[in-house]
């Protein structure tokens, strides 16, 4: 393998599905994310990887405008983010997003979970959502649940209608927010096959976890941040291997 660190100025700009530039973002006092600059091409996997309180969450939740930038710009596409109304809400169904903690709609089944966008804001006849639904959570092995209350199912379980509910949107990108962390160990390995079958299956994702063996074998890049910052990038191989920063080597250090 090369010892070229892949960078977003290696991503041909044409091929760009999520470009932040220049990106600033306060909390009062805090700056929690330091001239963010980060291009994400299409069907690329970006494992995001840092101390916590380093800004991870925060510049996933820009990116579907969760969080408003106090200056910058981030675009998918190529078109800047919308601010509000219908706009807004298709973006947020351009962005699939997976939490840590699984935001499931505790008083609707698993099929209605993964039915209610689809006819809320794709405007998918119910008949279409219910098929796609029931493909969907066959795909991330869960289509026996369907007709089950969110309550009902393991962590793992839930994480995967979670999963199968943002997919459901048809989403051009997928933000993933350490979405093991909360899992009993024996069941984050159901959800990170999950997430390997998107990304061979061309999924553009970014994905924030400390599992490292998931960045290893998953990643295109690595993207290590600390302070708000983008420290390092650079390939999954390289990184754990030969990183260049005292932060990613105490980092590592710390979790290897
Ligand atoms: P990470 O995901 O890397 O752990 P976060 O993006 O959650 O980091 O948080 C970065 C910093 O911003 C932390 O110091 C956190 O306490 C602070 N922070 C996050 N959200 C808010 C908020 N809504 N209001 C104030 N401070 C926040
Ligand atoms: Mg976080």
């Amino acid at each position: 393998m090369s010892e070229v660190s892949v960078t977003k100025d290696a991503a041909p700009v044409a091929n760009a599905l999520v470009a932040l530039s220049g990106v600033n973002k306060h909390f009062g006092a805090l700056h929690v994310l330091q001239d963010i600059d980060l291009t994400i091409s299409r069907g690329e996997v970006v494992v995001v990887i840092g101390p916590s309180g380093s800004g991870k969450s925060t510049l996933c939740r820009t990116v579907n405008r969760l969080e408003t930038i106090d200056s910058g710009s981030i675009t998918i596409d190529g078109k800047p983010l919308p601010q509000e109304g219908k706009e807004l809400a298709r973006l947020r169904a351009d962005v699939g997003m997976v939490f840590q903690s699984f935001n499931l709609f505790a008083h609707k089944t698993v099929l209605e979970n993964v039915m209610l966008g689809q006819t809320k804001v794709r405007k998918t006849d119910k008949k279409a959502a219910e098929e796609k639904a029931r493909t969907l959570l066959d795909r991330v092995g869960v289509g026996a649940q369907a007709d089950k209350y969110p309550a009902q199912l393991s962590g793992g379980q839930q994480q995967r209608v979670a999963i199968a509910r943002a997919l459901a949107m048809d989403p051009k990108v997928m933000l993933f927010d350490e979405p093991t962390s909360a899992l009993d160990p024996e069941m984050i390995n159901e959800v990170l096959e999950v997430m390997q079958q998107l990304a061979r299956d061309g999924m553009t994702m970014v994905v924030v976890t400390h599992e490292m063996g998931f960045a290893r074998s998953a990643a295109n890049r690595v993207v290590f941040m600390a302070d708000g910052r983008i420290v390092e990038e650079a390939e999954p191989e390289q990184f754990f291997n030969n990183p260049r920063s005292d932060r990613a080597k105490d980092f590592l250090s710390k979790i290897l």
